[in-house]
């Protein structure tokens, strides 16, 4: 007989590779790509491995308790009591807003709801936030500034085989997302792929043109690319006159950016710059892609203004064919911004200091608009709160391991150890589950069902294909637990993902991101539905903006941005910046990719490209073991030649724990308007392990 295939999703990026799962219990679940259109039947060593974590040894089948120093294994009543007895005594002592949830941009859209509007009903604290505010929120700032509306990919991904050129700025999807190379083919058989990022990535290796600025000079690089255009009549000016707003704001700066300038600031010959312009200029149809190297910054707004007033002046976006996206990281970078697990947000995409937002929202829970909290502080100042007069002092954390993926991650650390208490739901025992004093155990990708939304803001449903453990449960479930114990009634806080989903649906109706239309049956049927959706018979909107920006007037603002640089700079005593990123075997903190072997054994060790110049004066043989230090910690890693990056960067990869952690290094000076952390740049010396 043959056995059943579930056609379903990747656990892992924002891609969303479609994928058929069979087998289970007792055999082992087996995966097959899927003909999706995102990933036309290709997968990544990721989504090829993806089963094994879920009969993993490190899987967590039984709640957690801390007691005298040790986690024990209890039972899940016991466990929920013990939140609930403890929340409650804190709420009572100490104020609502002494307990903060964290949550994650790969929880699913239903999890997500139900985390947000569990923090503002059943907790009554405005301090939620969630680990997307260090992935894409920059992009959402700059984009919603410049189009009235942030959706990552305006456009679906297969738009992009038809382009002729694509600049790639701070994006390596040949390691991070692979498949996605494949709608790049014409632009790189035309000699149109463009990529903008300090070390020659494997993505950079296959483009017809790399620039490779110092990290923190995207901004000044952007605008040095734009004049050029303008002053070799490369701009769209009718598209520039009829649909956009603000240009001659931004020329008043960028006239002051000819290339000459520009390659004192950046490094980027004025030659490659002008060669940029052309090749944009030139193409029939074109792209700007960003991603987190144009975030990731204390500047990180700005510079993706930047880019996307590049693609402005080119005429791109809003066209068939052409126009500027982000792509988003984690699985659900995009839905998981949507529904309100922000501290700004409530569902739907709304703001939750807009009254109207807040009147619609609260009606939907059935609670009074003047019980919703008002707008809590963004991650890291949440976290950094910690310990602080008035701070939180419990922390729930959901779909996130911050003790590895937050910036001046000592710090944060130290901020973790001082809480009174610490309650998370994971899969594994990760690096922040080890200090909780409550651990919930829950199910995996194929053990539930749910939707996200993918980098095109598609909605997806991942389906079940295998029942969990008998002995976990769902996130869904750990909140509906703790809510019921709190006093909520039951039905304010469903755990089936369905039933809350038709919520979700009713809460985002009328915002930006309207689900209303959107059904768990539509999704089985395999229909293509790309927010918004407003009604039931509504087809989805694809592309955006083809008619009009979601601005006032219509029309897409160009944002005057100047270069200012990174926070940090090289000096005497910390004479190289270090930037960090993913690896193409591990997943952001690697909580589950370092439990699977077959992608563990490739990179198991955090390791720092150097260019052999640079090591070869710092005196690091390739193979040897440097310290790394900045002006907030250090670590040892492995040493890597590669002639591929500048002489003035060196990289580490962010996958790995403890004293292996590349965010022990990184500055936490946060972006002003997104609270974006400067992953990206921070100053650091180098040398021999054994020398210092
Ligand atoms: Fe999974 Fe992303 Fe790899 Fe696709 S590209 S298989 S979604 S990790």
């Amino acid at each position: 007989m043959p056995r059943s295939i579930t056609a379903t999703h990747c656990p892992y990026c924002a891609l969303q590779c479609g994928m058929n799962l069979t087998g289970g219990t007792p055999e082992p679940v087996e995966v097959r790509p899927r003909d999706f259109p995102v990933n036309a039947g290709g997968l990544c060593q990721k989504g090829w491995t993806s089963p094994a974590l879920l009969d993993s040894p490190s899987r967590l089948t039984a709640p957690l308790i801390r007691e005298a120093g040790t986690l024990r294994e209890a039972s899940w009543d016991e466990a929920l009591d013990l939140v609930a007895t403890r929340l409650r005594a804190l709420r009572a002592e100490h104020g609502a807003d002494s307990v903060a949830v964290f949550g994650g941009g790969g929880l699913t859209n239903e999890k997500s709801y139900l985390l947000g509007k569990f923090a503002r009903v059943a907790l009554g604290t405005s301090r939620i936030d969630y680990n997307g505010r260090f992935c894409m929120s920059s992009a959402a700032a700059a984009a919603t500034k410049a189009f009235g509306l942030d959706r990552g990919l305006p456009f679906p991904v297969t738009d992009l085989a038809g382009a002729d050129a694509v600049l790639l700025a701070g994006a390596n999807p040949a390691e991070t997302m692979p498949p996605f190379l494949r709608h790049l083919r014409k632009a790189r058989a035309s000699g149109g792929l463009i990529v903008v990022d300090p070390r020659r990535t494997a993505t950079a290796q296959q483009a017809s043109l790399h620039l490779a600025p110092a990290p923190g000079t995207d901004v000044a690089l952007a605008l040095g690319i734009l004049h050029a255009a303008v002053a070799e009549g490369r701009t769209d000016e009718s598209y520039v006159a009829e649909r956009t707003a603000g240009f001659d704001g931004l020329w008043r700066i960028a006239a002051r950016y000819w290339p000459e300038h520009v390659e004192r600031i950046t490094g980027v010959a004025a030659a490659e710059q002008r060669e940029a312009a052309t090749l944009m200029a030139a193409a029939e149809n074109a792209y700007v892609l960003t991603a987190r190297g144009a975030e990731q910054h204390a500047t990180g707004v700005d510079t993706v203004n930047a880019w996307i007033n590049l693609a402005l002046a080119l005429g791109l976006p809003g066209k068939i064919g052409s126009g500027w996206g982000c792509l988003t990281g984690q699985g659900n970078g995009q839905g998981g911004r949507e529904h309100g697990q922000k501290a700004d947000q409530l569902p739907g995409y709304r703001s939750i200091t807009d009254p109207a937002a807040r009147e619609h929202v609260a009606k939907v829970w059935g609670v009074a608009e003047h019980t919703l909290p008002r707008q809590g502080s963004s991650a890291y100042e949440l976290l950094d709160a910690i310990g602080t007069e008035g701070g939180p002092r419990a922390l729930l954390v959901f779909g996130s391991n911050i003790a590895v993926s937050a910036p001046h991650s000592s710090n944060i650390a130290d901020r973790l150890s001082t809480l009174d208490f610490l309650v998370t739901a994971d899969i594994v025992l990760s690096e922040t589950s080890a200090l909780a004093d409550v651990v919930f155990p829950v199910t995996q990708w194929a053990e539930e069902e749910g939707t996200l939304t993918n980098l095109e803001g598609r909605v997806l449903l991942r389906r079940k294909a295998i029942d969990p453990p008998a002995t976990v449960r769902t996130d869904l479930a750990v909140i509906a637990g703790i809510a019921r114990r709190l006093g909520q009634p039951p039905d304010r806080f469903p755990a089936e993902a369905e039933t809350v989903f038709t919520e979700l649906r009713a809460a985002s109706k009328g915002g930006a991101a309207d689900y209303s239309g959107i059904s768990y049956d539509r999704l089985l049927r395999g229909e293509a539905l790309h927010w918004p959706v407003p009604s039931a018979a509504h087809p989805g909107t694809p592309r955006l903006f083809l008619d009009t920006f979601a601005t006032a007037d219509g029309r897409a603002r160009f944002v005057p941005v100047e270069h200012t640089g990174p926070s940090e700079r090289a000096d005497a005593e910390f004479p190289l910046l270090a930037t960090t990123g993913r690896v193409l075997n591990h997943y952001q903190s690697g909580a589950q990719t370092r439990n699977i072997a077959a992608l563990n054994t490739v990179e198991p060790e955090v390791y720092v490209e150097v260019h052999p110049d640079t090591a070869d004066r710092a005196g690091l043989r390739h193979g040897d073991l440097a310290r790394v230090r900045s002006r907030r910690g250090e670590l040892i890693a492995r040493v890597r030649w590669v002639s591929g990056i500048r002489a003035d960067v060196v990289f580490l990869p962010f996958h790995y724990a403890g004293a292996q952690r590349a965010n022990l290094l990184t500055n936490p000076a946060l972006d002003p308007k997104s609270r974006m952390p400067e992953f990206k740049v921070c100053a650091v010396a180098i040398a021999p392990a054994k020398d210092t």
